[in-house]
């Protein structure tokens, strides 16, 4: 048996799912009961398991146990960006070797048809889910290379972008500071809050069952089925899928492999009217930085206001916890960050303010696998986790069902994480390597 080391925490509050009508809370799992599978998380990869093994087996009775409120998670407290091109993080500027990158976005590309399905199948708001493009915007001189590097890797993968000059970039984003930007057209753009609540309302069904607040606390093999606790009841499922992103490591699995990472985000207050007419630009946009350690920024507008939300910083946190101080503390680079860009909006402060969990491997692959008899995982999203959650979801499921595709042998081509060295070195190394990482970014954070 299987206890679970340690559960997920999340700090802060999860800002989009505030900004939406609170919902009933789901049951809290207080039985013991049987199912055909068991779903154990249900963020985007879990959801997305749980939707394709309802669609593979009707008639089969599926169980979906998350520790936390739907949306509550990782899955509903991201800057949204449901990217297509290659977009690696470890990489100074996103691109990686060729063969890797078209592999690479055809399951990034799938991923996205499976959520527009799923907008289309449940009528998904264009708040929700909608596909708009991204921009790398560049502040520096420095930005401005790791664009012209990821637009000469673009070209090669003859993938469209489009450049934009500094006056083109103000009046997008009614800032002056950024120089220049990429722009390329496939990404979508999630309210992740929306989308996840949306995604799991649509699911649900008589056979399909989605339990909050019903952390597994043990699981254990006993005859052909896997049986879960949960503080107050458990599921007995032959087959049994993982989808608990870096949490794999506390079910035991891949112990010194998972590199774990925080990164933050704080969200303005609704802006006035007049503040939104001093700020200028479009009414919604959505920015990555020219290097991958600088700040990620949206302008929103819709429910909750106009409002602006900055993503930055990235710490290695390998007991899979940070402290509410240390999100205070990050908020202090944010309103720095935030200043710069707009320094119209001196009286605009912060009104949320968050961390996340990302799950990243030395090596940038997944853990997508059969971990035991019938216990499967679709873990380790790499940072990127709402599309390649979403398509590992899916593809597990199938693997589970025995099914096989080229898009399956396409996740089944990730080999699996290195091992990190010994924790010392580990922990200094990355942190180091982060801190370098920012520093150099400069302005561009
Ligand atoms: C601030 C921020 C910005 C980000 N921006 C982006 C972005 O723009 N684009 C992008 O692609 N990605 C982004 N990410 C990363 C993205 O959020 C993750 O990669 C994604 O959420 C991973 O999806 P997942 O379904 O694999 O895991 P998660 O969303 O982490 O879901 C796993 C679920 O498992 C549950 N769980 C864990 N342990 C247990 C247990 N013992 N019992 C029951 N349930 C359990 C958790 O509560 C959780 O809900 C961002 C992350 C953060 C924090």
């Amino acid at each position: 048996m299987v206890q679970i080391s340690q559960l997920p925490v999340d700090p802060g509050p999860a800002a989009w799912n505030e900004l939406l009508e609170p919902e009933p809370a789901r049951p809290v799992l207080a039985t013991s009961t049987t199912a055909d599978w068991l779903v154990i998380g249900a963020g985007f990869a879990g959801l997305s398991a749980a939707r394709r093994l309802a669609e593979l087996h009707p008639t089969d009775r599926i169980t979906v146990l998350d520790a936390c409120r739907i949306a509550d998670g990782p899955s509903g407290r991201n800057s949204g960006f449901m990217i297509d091109v290659p977009h690696d993080l470890s990489s100074h500027d996103y691109g990686g070797n060729a063969e890797n990158d078209y592999r690479q976005i055809r399951l990034n590309r799938a991923a996205i048809d499976y959520a527009m399905q799923a907008k289309e199948q449940w009528q998904m708001s264009d708040e929700a889910i909608v596909k708009s493009g991204k921009i790398n915007g560049a502040i520096t001189a420095r930005g401005v290379a790791h664009n012209k590097a990821y637009a000469t890797h673009l070209q090669q993968l003859h993938e469209p972008y489009e450049r934009i000059d500094a006056q083109g970039m103000q009046q997008v984003t009614g800032a002056s500071c950024y120089v220049e930007g990429l722009y390329s057209p496939g990404t979508v753009m999630l309210q992740p809050a929306l989308y996840t609540r949306n995604l799991a309302n649509g699911i649900e069904s008589s056979r399909l069952q989605i339990y909050e607040s019903s952390p597994v606390i043990s699981l254990q093999q006993q005859g052909a089925a896997w049986i879960a606790k949960t503080p107050q009841g458990s599921v007995s499922a032959p087959k049994t899928i993982l989808t608990v992103n870096g949490h794999l490591e506390s079910f035991g699995y891949y112990p010194q492999h998972l590199v774990h990472v925080f990164t933050y985000g704080s969200m303005t207050r609704s802006l006035s009217s007049k503040e939104v007419k001093t700020l200028g630009g479009e009414s919604q946009w959505a920015l990555t930085p020219a290097d991958p350690l600088g700040t990620t920024v949206r302008r929103l507008s819709g429910t909750g206001g106009h409002r602006i939300v900055i993503r930055n910083r990235a710490t290695y946190d390998p007991s899979l916890s940070v402290s509410d101080e240390r999100v205070d503390q990050v908020g202090h680079d944010h309103d720095r960050s935030f200043h710069y860009r707009f320094p119209m909006l001196k009286g605009v402060v912060m009104e949320h303010r968050w961390g996340g969990r990302l799950c990243l491997s030395r090596n940038s692959v997944s853990v997508f696998e059969e971990v035991e008899t019938n216990l499967f995982a679709a873990c380790c999203q790499n940072g990127l986790g709402t599309a390649k959650g979403t398509i590992s979801g899916k593809l597990i499921a199938e693997y589970a069902s025995g099914q096989q595709s080229a898009l399956l042998d396409d996740q089944l081509a990730d080999t699996g994480p290195f091992k990190l060295p010994p924790a010392p070195v580990a922990s200094i190394g990355a942190a180091i390597r982060l801190k370098w990482g920012e520093f150099r970014a400069g302005k561009e954070l």
